[in-house]
């Protein structure tokens, strides 16, 4: 069986990555989330094992030191990181795997995987962006600021990928992520790339 391709997806918080990655495997049967460990505390709507692994800091950086990850990074005050374990098995299975992680690990995955895929998504306006982080109601007021503060550095790393998409039409946004992964599927991304290709004002 042909192995499965690696898909990084970052963006700034609350453009609607977690939103977007969701409905793609949702109608996906080859197509598998993987699932991150953190160190934040667990959000009421989230399950340990299916949304991240819940970790103690002290655990992670255990897997740190037994060299567990193929990426991590701090984040907003916490730690996150993609293992091993999260994405051999499926890849070496065939299925095809959506890393919905931030730009510095996307930056190490870039160095240490030459079969990963890169689509950056945008927020249509940075107005809009804020909007989305205040509704979706599961952050403090004081989260939400940091995550807002890093916002403008985020968005430069959008030079690093393969594609940009905005999400501004939740439908169309996930479609045209659908058509990028269909292209790479097939081999055939001469029309994505120029579609997709990253904005020269970015
Ligand atoms: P992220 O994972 O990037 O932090 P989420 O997927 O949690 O973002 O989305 C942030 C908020 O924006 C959520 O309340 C989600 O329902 C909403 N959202 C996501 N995509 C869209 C969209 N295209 N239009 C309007 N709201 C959206
Ligand atoms: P949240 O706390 O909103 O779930 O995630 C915060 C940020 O961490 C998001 O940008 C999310 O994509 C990112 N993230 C989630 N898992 C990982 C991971 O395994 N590695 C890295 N580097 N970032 C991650």
């Amino acid at each position: 069986m042909c192995p499965g391709i690696p898909f990084v997806i970052s963006a700034p918080s609350g453009t609607g990555k977690t939103t977007v990655c969701k409905t793609l495997v949702s109608s996906d049967d080859k197509l598998m989330i993987s699932v991150s460990h953190t160190t934040r505390k667990r959000r009421p709507n989230e399950q340990d094992g299916r949304d991240y692994h819940f970790v103690s800091e002290h655990e992670f950086r255990m897997l740190i030191e037994d060299r567990a990850f193929l990426e991590w990074a701090e984040y907003s005050a916490n730690l996150y990181g993609t293992s091993c374990d999260a994405i051999d098995a499926p890849l070496s299975d065939g299925c095809d795997l959506v890393l919905e992680i931030e730009v510095q690990g996307a930056a190490q995955i870039k160095n240490r995987r030459q079969d990963a895929r890169f689509i950056f998504l945008l927020p249509p306006s940075t107005e809009e962006l804020e909007r989305r982080l205040r509704g979706r109601g599961t952050d403090s007021l004081e989260v939400i600021e940091r995550r807002l503060a890093m916002t403008q550095r985020e968005l430069k790393a959008v030079r690093g990928f393969d594609y940009a998409v905005v999400n501004d039409d939740l439908a169309t946004c996930v479609s045209s992520v659908k058509e990028i992964i269909e292209a790479e599927r097939a081999g055939a991304t001469n029309e994505v790339r120029s579609r997709y290709s990253i904005p020269k004002d970015c």
